[in-house]
């Protein structure tokens, strides 16, 4: 008795506090009927504790991607930095960052989950920030910033003041993809590696042994969601929006669950090394084949247009 009690009280309370999940906003700005005018460029959702998802709405860009600031006490992490709006649209992403950190005295390092330019686009806007840095989009500069020791087996940490993130490499969708694993919301922001809607695939092998290892990861830590980067299914399972939807009412939510993890993992796992369509209630799993030279995006199908 008095061992266990003793080996309890070794461990760090932070540890065994149990994470506060986070709250997705009851409705997401999904774009705005044809014809009508894109009023609303992006919606600020507070889903917890120091936690903010920043949406672009579907009628600035159809990518439509969400944006996590993660606020610490000595620095700000903002994942992505978003996709470019039409042009002449003047997008406040800066300034609503600004407003969000507020009168506190907070470094900003703006990171990615991935180097896709839906998720890079005002990384130029935040360079000229002062007290910012942005991490570059390479594995090298990846796993330069964060210092991997082990790509992509190890894990990395980035301190926020009494907040600690575990960095993931998660490679397939995108060579320098990284998954974030907040323990206080016990959130894996998991950019465009598992969301609901289309996952594309560039390496197999390489996404099929991301998504084992991250399982594994996800397995042996609290984990309450995975918010990813994309809404492109319907409510109604199996059912997508085609990809360049510029209006969706009717949306999947943005979390999904660790039993989707598992039901990918499966999936993955069941297909072996052939690199296959997988379809699921929640997500579909496309391997991506690069355009053949000379093949205009314009002549390509839409389901080999994501990038
Ligand atoms: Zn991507
Ligand atoms: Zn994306």
């Amino acid at each position: 008795m008095k061992t266990i009690l003793l080996f309890a009280l070794s461990i760090p309370l932070a540890a065994i506090a149990a994470p506060e999940p986070l709250k997705e906003a009851s409705q997401w700005i999904h774009g705005v009927p044809a014809g009508q005018a894109c009023v609303q460029l992006l919606q600020v959702h507070q889903a917890g504790p120091g936690v903010f998802i920043i949406r672009q709405n579907k009628c600035v860009n159809t990518e439509a991607p969400f944006l996590y600031l993660i606020l610490g006490e000595q620095k700000a992490l903002l994942l992505d930095s978003g996709a470019k709006p039409d042009a002449g649209v003047d997008f406040p992403l800066v300034e609503t960052v600004n407003r969000l950190i507020g009168e506190r005295k907070l470094s900003l390092l703006v990171a990615h989950t991935h180097g896709h330019r839906d998720h890079i686009a005002f990384d130029y806007a935040f360079r000229a920030r002062a007290n910012t840095t942005v991490v570059g989009t390479t594995p090298d500069a990846v796993k330069t910033h964060f210092q991997f020791t082990q790509w992509p087996e190890g894990e990395a940490q980035v301190d926020l003041g009494g907040r600690k993130i575990t960095v993931l490499p998660l490679p397939g969708h995108e060579a320098a993809h990284l998954a974030f694993y907040d323990p206080h919301s016990g959130t894996v922001f998991s950019g465009d590696s598992l969301y609901p809607g289309m996952l594309t695939v560039r390496d197999w092998p390489a996404y099929r042994q991301s998504i084992a290892r991250l399982l594994k990861f996800a397995e042996a830590h609290p984990v309450t969601a995975f918010a990813g980067a994309h809404v492109e299914m319907m409510s109604k399972p199996y059912d997508m929006y085609p990809l360049d939807t510029a209006y969706q009412p009717q949306e999947h939510k943005l979390f999904l669950g660790l039993e989707h993890l598992r039901q990918l993992n499966d999936a993955l796992t069941a297909q072996g090394e052939k690199p296959a369509r997988i379809e699921r209630a929640d997500f579909i799993v496309e391997p991506y084949a690069p355009p053949s030279a000379g093949l205009v995006l314009g002549l390509m199908p839409w389901w080999k247009r994501r990038i």
